[in-house]
C-alpha cells in the first residue's frame, strides 16, 4: 500500500498546499482520503482523475469535501471520455448536501458520477482495502478511517478533539496520520471538541502503539517546528510534518 500526500493544508488551503487530500494505493486501486479545496488539482500530478476508484470523506467540512464538485465536474464533462460511477463513503447526508453545494437541488443530484454510501462504525471492504471507521470529535458528524492492506495498516484522523476511538482505530498502525491544528497556549481557550495538539497528537499515537506518525492538517498560520516539539515531547518513535508530495510505502 503507499499513501501519498496531496495535500495537507489545515481548515483551508495554503500556498503551494492545497486542503486534505491522500491517495492510497493498492493493486492498481486508487483511493482518496477527502477531496478537500484545491486538492483535484494536485491529484492530477500524481494520477488522472480518470484512475480514481472510491472516494472516502472523514466529514463535510469545505476543506475535506468540496473538490468532490470539482471531480463531478471532470468526470460527467471529460470530451474524451465516459466515466462510470464511482463510490463515494461518506458521512450520513453528504450526497444531499454536495448535491446542493453544486446548485442540484433536484434529484438527480451527484449520482451517475458518484453512488453515496453512508458511514457507520466498523468495517467494510472497498476494493482491495479493508476499511474501518470510528466516529471522532468534531463539531460535525466526523469518522476516523482505518485502511488495511496485506498486512499494513493506515490509521488517519479526519479532525478531532481528543478521543479514545482515535487511540482503538489506530491501534498498532504501521503509519498514523494524525491532524495537529492547535498550538498549546494559542488555542487553548478554543472548544474541546475541534481539534489537536501536537502533544495531544503525540499523546493519542504512544496509546496506540502505531510505528510512525505524521502530522498533518497545519493551517498555514502554523509553524511547523512548533507542532514537531509538541509532538516529540509525548511520542518517542519517528515524527515528522506532512508535506504535499510525500509518499510513504507500507
Ligand atoms: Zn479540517
Ligand atoms: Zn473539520
Amino acid at each position: 500500500m503507499r499513501v501519498t500526500v496531496v495535500g495537507c493544508s489545515g481548515s483551508f488551503p495554503g500556498p503551494g498546499n492545497p486542503a486534505s487530500c491522500y491517495l492510497v494505493e493498492a493493486d492498481g486501486f486508487r483511493a482518496l482520503l477527502d477531496l478537500g479545496s484545491g486538492a483535484l488539482g494536485a491529484l492530477q500530478g500524481h494520477c488522472s482523475f480518470g484512475e480514481v476508484d472510491a472516494v472516502l470523506l472523514s466529514h463535510l467540512h469545505p476543506d475535506h469535501c468540496m473538490d468532490l464538485l470539482s471531480l463531478y465536474v471532470a468526470r460527467t464533462y471529460d470530451p474524451t471520455r465516459t466515466h462510470p460511477a464511482i463510490p463515494v463513503h461518506a458521512p450520513a447526508g453528504a450526497a444531499s448536501q454536495l448535491a446542493q453545494a453544486y446548485g442540484r437541488t433536484q434529484p438527480p443530484g451527484l449520482s451517475g458520477c458518484f453512488d453515496f454510501v453512508e458511514w457507520s462504525a466498523g468495517r467494510r471492504e472497498v476494493g482491495p482495502l479493508t476499511v474501518t471507521v470510528a466516529p471522532m470529535a468534531h463539531p460535525v458528524p466526523t469518522w476516523g478511517i482505518r485502511v488495511e492492506h496485506a498486512g499494513s495498516t493506515l490509521a488517519y484522523s479526519g479532525d478531532t478533539g481528543p478521543t479514545d476511538n482515535l487511540v482503538e482505530l489506530a491501534r498498532d498502525a504501521d503509519l498514523a496520520l494524525f491532524e495537529s491544528s492547535f498550538e498549546q497556549g494559542r488555542d487553548d481557550a478554543s472548544p474541546r471538541d475541534l481539534h489537536l495538539t501536537g502533544a495531544q497528537a503525540g499523546e493519542h499515537a504512544s496509546r496506540a502503539g502505531v510505528r510512525r506518525l505524521v502530522l498533518t492538517h497545519l493551517p498555514p498560520w502554523n509553524d511547523p517546528a512548533v507542532s514537531l516539539a509538541a509532538a516529540r515531547t509525548s511520542y518517542a518513535g519517528p515524527v515528522e510534518v506532512a508535506r504535499p508530495g510525500s509518499a510513504y510505502d507500507l
